[in-house]
C-alpha cells in the first residue's frame, strides 16, 4: 500500500511537530512554510524573548554581586550584542529543526499555501511560481498575529509590536507598553533591566488577568518598587507623534495623564491567523479561530487544524501537543483532545509559575487550606541573590489533595514541572521525600508542610502568611 500523503501548512511548533509525528507513523509528509521554520515561537516569540531575558537575568545578578565592582563594565553596545546572541540562538535552533525534518524525510516546500479543496493545495513561491500539490489529509497550523488597536497607528518605528521590540539595537529611554499580559510583563522586565523607564497601561483592573491574584499583587508590588509604573483600568486615548517621541493621553481611574516616550509597544494580545487563502473552500471559522471538533477536524473532511489558529490556548506547548494528536488522527487514530493541565510560566523578574486551581477557583469547590513559604527563608534563594517572592500551595481541607501551586521567584519555571506532577496528589506524597540541600525544591516542600503549620524554617507568628 502506498504511504499516506500528509500535507502540513505552517512550520511553527504545531506544524513541524505534526510533520515529524506523521512521518514517524509512516506518512509521506510535505511541510509548507512561507517564512523561516519555527514560526512565531522560534523566530519572534518564546525563544528570542527568553534568550534576551536569560541575558538580562545574568546582568541583574552580576549588578547585584560584589564581583561587579571589580570590573569596569562598558554598557555601550550592550543591547546590540544581546541581539546578536539571540540571532545566533535562533539560527542554531532553526538549523536543528531543518536537520530533524530532513532526517524524517519531510519535504520542506517554501511558499504560501492556498487551499483549493480538501485534497489539493496551490503553492505560490516567492518568485511567484505556482504548483498544485495533492494530499490524503491536510493539517492547518497557520498560527497567530499580533492584535492591533485601530486608533494607534503602527509605524513600526516609534509605535511597535513585540516583533520590532525584539529587533531594537538601542535601549529606548522610555517605553510605554499597552497591555499587561504575558508579553507586556516579560518585555517590561527586559527593557527595565536594561535601563529604560517602563510604564504599563492595562485596560483591566489588574495585569496578568486570570493569574493567581496574590501572585499578581506581589509581582506588582515588586515592579512598582523597582519603578516600573503601572496604570490599570486605563486606556490610551490619544497619541501625538513629534520627531522621535510619542506623546500620549491616557485615561486612568484617577483622571487623565499625559505621558511621553521613545517607544510605544502594543502588547494587547494575538489573534488567529485566518487568511482567505486557507478558508476560501468553506472551512468554518469565527474571529476566535478555525472551528474544530474534539478530534481537531475542521468542517472539511480530512482537514485538521490546531495551535494558535484554533485559538483555545495560544501557547507553544499546546500547539505541539495538538500537532501530535492531529497527525496521529490523520494517520488513522481516533484520539480526542482534552483540555490539558499545563503550567503557566512567565519569565519576568521574579519568575512566575502557576499550576492547577487559583485560590478563588479552589474555594468554589469546597473548603481549602493554604501553605506559603518565602524564598527569603530558603538558603539557595538567598545565596543566589534571589530572595524575592514565595510559594503558595492550595490543598483541599478534607482530602489533603493538592489543588494548586503558585510560585513567584527563584527557578519558578523549573519548579513548575515538579508542581505539575503534584496536582491531585496528597501533600504527604511529596513531603515524605528529603530534598537535596541547599536547593530551591526545599522551599516547595516547606510550603507543603506549612499547609498544616509544620514548616520548620518559619517563625510561629508568620505561618501561612504571604
Ligand atoms: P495577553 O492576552 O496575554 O495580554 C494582553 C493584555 O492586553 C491583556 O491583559 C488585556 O487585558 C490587555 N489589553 C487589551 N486591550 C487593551 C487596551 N486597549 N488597552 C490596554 N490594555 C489592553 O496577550 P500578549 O501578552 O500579547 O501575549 C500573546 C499570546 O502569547 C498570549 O496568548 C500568551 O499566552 C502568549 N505568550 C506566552 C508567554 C509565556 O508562556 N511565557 C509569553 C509571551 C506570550
Amino acid at each position: 500500500m502506498d504511504p499516506k500523503r500528509i500535507m502540513v501548512i505552517g512550520g511553527g511548533p504545531g506544524g513541524y511537530v505534526a510533520a515529524i509525528r506523521a512521518a514517524q507513523l509512516g506518512g509521506r509528509v510535505t511541510l509548507i512554510e512561507k517564512d523561516r521554520i519555527g514560526g512565531t515561537c522560534l523566530n519572534r516569540g518564546c525563544i528570542p524573548t527568553k534568550t534576551l531575558l536569560h541575558d538580562a537575568k545574568l546582568l541583574r545578578s552580576f549588578k547585584n554581586s560584589p564581583l561587579f565592582k571589580f570590573v569596569t563594565p562598558d554598557p555601550s553596545g550592550l543591547l546590540q550584542s544581546m541581539m546578536e546572541r539571540k540571532e545566533q540562538v535562533i539560527d542554531e535552533l532553526v538549523k536543528g529543526i531543518e536537520l530533524l525534518l530532513n532526517s524524517y524525510r519531510v519535504k520542506l516546500v517554501r511558499g504560501e499555501a492556498h487551499l483549493l479543496s480538501s485534497k489539493q493545495v496551490e503553492i505560490v513561491r516567492e518568485d511567484r511560481g505556482r504548483e498544485i500539490l495533492e494530499a490524503d489529509a491536510i493539517l492547518l497550523a497557520p498560527g497567530s498575529v499580533s492584535k492591533i488597536l485601530s486608533h494607534l497607528r503602527l509605524d513600526r518605528e516609534k509605535i511597535i509590536t513585540s516583533d520590532e521590540a525584539l529587533e531594537l539595537r538601542e535601549t529606548p529611554r522610555e517605553m510605554v507598553i499597552v497591555g499587561g499580559g504575558y508579553i507586556g510583563v516579560e518585555l517590561a522586565t527586559f527593557f527595565h533591566t536594561l535601563g529604560s523607564k517602563v510604564t504599563i497601561v492595562e485596560i483591566l483592573e489588574n495585569i496578568l488577568p486570570g493569574m493567581e491574584e496574590e501572585v499578581v499583587r506581589n509581582l506588582r508590588r515588586i515592579f512598582e518598587k523597582e519603578r516600573i509604573q503601572i496604570f490599570t483600568g486605563s486606556t490610551v486615548e490619544e497619541i501625538c507623534e513629534t520627531g522621535t517621541r510619542v506623546g500620549l493621553k491616557i485615561n486612568t481611574p484617577k483622571g487623565r495623564i499625559d505621558l511621553s516616550c521613545e517607544k510605544l509597544l502594543l502588547a494587547v494580545g494575538r489573534i488567529p491567523n485566518i487568511s482567505s487563502a486557507l478558508t476560501q473552500v468553506g472551512i468554518e471559522y469565527t474571529p476566535q479561530g478555525i472551528k474544530v471538533n474534539s478530534y481537531l477536524e475542521t468542517s472539511l473532511p480530512d482537514v485538521y487544524a490546531f495551535g494558535d489558529a484554533v485559538g483555545e490556548m495560544m501557547l507553544a506547548p499546546v500547539a505541539m501537543a495538538q500537532g501530535v494528536l492531529a497527525a496521529e488522527n490523520a494517520m488513522g487514530s481516533r484520539r480526542e483532545w482534552k483540555k490539558p493541565l499545563i503550567p503557566l510560566c512567565i519569565f519576568s523578574y521574579p519568575e512566575i509559575a502557576s499550576v492547577g486551581l487559583t485560590e478563588r477557583e479552589a474555594k468554589e469547590r469546597g473548603p481549602i487550606k493554604i501553605g506559603r513559604f518565602p524564598f527569603r527563608s530558603n538558603p539557595k534563594a538567598v545565596l543566589s541573590g534571589e530572595p524575592e517572592g514565595w510559594i503558595k500551595v492550595i490543598a483541599s481541607q478534607e482530602e489533603d489533595a493538592i489543588l494548586g501551586i503558585h510560585i513567584l521567584g527563584a527557578e519558578a519555571n523549573l519548579l513548575a514541572s515538579v508542581a505539575l506532577t503534584m496536582i491531585g496528589r496528597k501533600l504527604g506524597e511529596f513531603t515524605q521525600f528529603i530534598q537535596a540541600h541547599p536547593t530551591i525544591p526545599e522551599a516547595l516542600r516547606e510550603a507543603c508542610l506549612d499547609v498544616d503549620g509544620l514548616a520548620i524554617h518559619l517563625p510561629k507568628s508568620i505561618r501561612g502568611k504571604g
